[in-house]
């Protein structure tokens, strides 16, 4: 029995094989593996595709929202000592993005999320801001972007969490943020073959501060204005990506077709909360569904043959590593019992409706 994996990198490569093996041939005849035109040329392609002027390709999605953040800081000269450097953020993400808060020398202030999408919760962030808030960070998570029209008007800047949402709209719009971050982790919509991240921003001075952080803290070389870090898109990462860009919109619309397919495979299957549909929007970087018995239905998933994921089962709040935030169980409930019922099922542009029948059929099984 083959196996149904929750992601296929594979048959993505196949698609563009031929591009990105020409594309490093060139990199490597001409020996320039940092910066250079493919960096250039990335930035370019992803401003456009993001609708944004800027685009800072950088070595990962943490670093890309730490040095989002950081910008964020510097332009408010909240750098210095006593400047609001709280941070709203969703207890329901990555851990990603609480320590990029922590290191850039922020305070996560966590809140908790909706319960129907799992997004930040707008009442709640607002209910959380005030004089020492620095900046807001809603998560893009599963492919939706957050609701964001009253974040937009508390005061503090947003900073878009969009490491899962690449190529999403919400209300026909999409990234509204002062700065957004992204991470080209290879099993996101689009994946680089190993790490790589960018900052995204309509703000001139921002973009330079992130440029500047990126690579030293110099704009000519050996002249350090910033206290910097060396952060830069790999050029052969870059290469990656210009090839696969250009597939994403159609990538994207693929998940679209198997989110759909998956409402009709699964509907009426005692038990399963099936996310909600989303018309165009949604880019269905995970397609979660909230079964009961969640940790023994994928034990028994995994023994169809059939891969899944958790994303994720234990909120920031419960993270040994954020104890310092002084949280325990019940501070945020509803991103805890998400926690333990959240399942990922296989989700990735060329997923078969053969592969998807198969688990469909298996979760009937399990829980018919
Ligand atoms: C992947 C991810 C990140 C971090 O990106 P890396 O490139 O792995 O550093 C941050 N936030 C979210 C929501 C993510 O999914």
């Amino acid at each position: 029995m083959t196996e149904v994996p929750f992601v296929d990198l594979a048959a993505a490569h196949a698609e563009v094989e031929r591009q990105v093996r020409a594309g490093f041939d060139r990199v490597m005849a001409k020996g320039a593996f940092v910066q250079g035109p493919d960096v250039a040329g990335f930035e370019r392609e992803y401003a456009h595709f993001s609708g944004a002027v800027h685009c800072v390709g950088l070595g990962n999605g943490t670093d890309a929202l730490e040095l989002a953040l950081r910008a964020l800081f510097h332009e408010r000269g909240a750098d210095g000592p006593g400047a609001a450097t709280d941070v709203v953020m969703p207890a329901n993400t990555f851990v990603a993005t609480a320590e990029a808060v922590v290191r850039a020398g922020g305070r996560p202030v966590l809140v908790d999320v909706d319960p129907d999408d799992l997004l930040i919760d707008q009442d709640l962030a607002a209910a959380a801001t005030g004089p020492s808030t620095g900046a807001i960070i809603p998560v893009h998570l599963y492919g939706r972007l957050a609701p964001m029209e009253r974040l937009l008007e508390l005061g503090p800047p947003v900073l878009e969490d969009a490491a899962q949402s690449q190529g999403a709209v919400r209300d026909g719009r999409g990234l509204a943020g002062a700065i957004a971050a992204t991470s080209f982790y290879p099993g996101k919509n689009l994946g680089a073959y190993g790490d790589a991240g960018a900052v995204i921003t309509g703000s001139d001075e921002l973009a330079r501060t992130v440029r500047l952080m990126r690579d030293h803290g110099s704009e000519r070389k050996y002249h350090h204005e910033i206290l910097g870090f060396n952060s830069r898109l790999d050029t052969l990462q870059a290469v990656v990506l210009r090839a696969k860009l250009r597939r994403l919109d159609g990538w994207n619309e693929q998940r679209r077709a198997a989110a759909a397919r998956y409402a009709e495979l699964l509907a009426g299957i005692p038990g399963l909360v099936l996310p909600r549909p989303a018309g165009g929007e949604h880019v269905w970087h995970l397609y979660v569904i909230r079964v009961p018995r969640r940790d023994e239905v994928a034990a028994r998933l995994a023994e169809l043959g059939i891969r899944t994921g958790i994303h994720y089962p234990v909120p920031v709040h419960l993270q040994p590593a954020f104890r310092h935030l002084g949280h325990g169980p019940g501070d945020f409930p509803v991103a805890e019992a998400a926690a333990g019922r959240i399942l990922s099922l296989p989700m990735f542009p060329q997923i078969t409706e053969e592969q998807q029948r198969r688990v469909a059929d298996a979760l009937r099984k399990i829980l018919g």
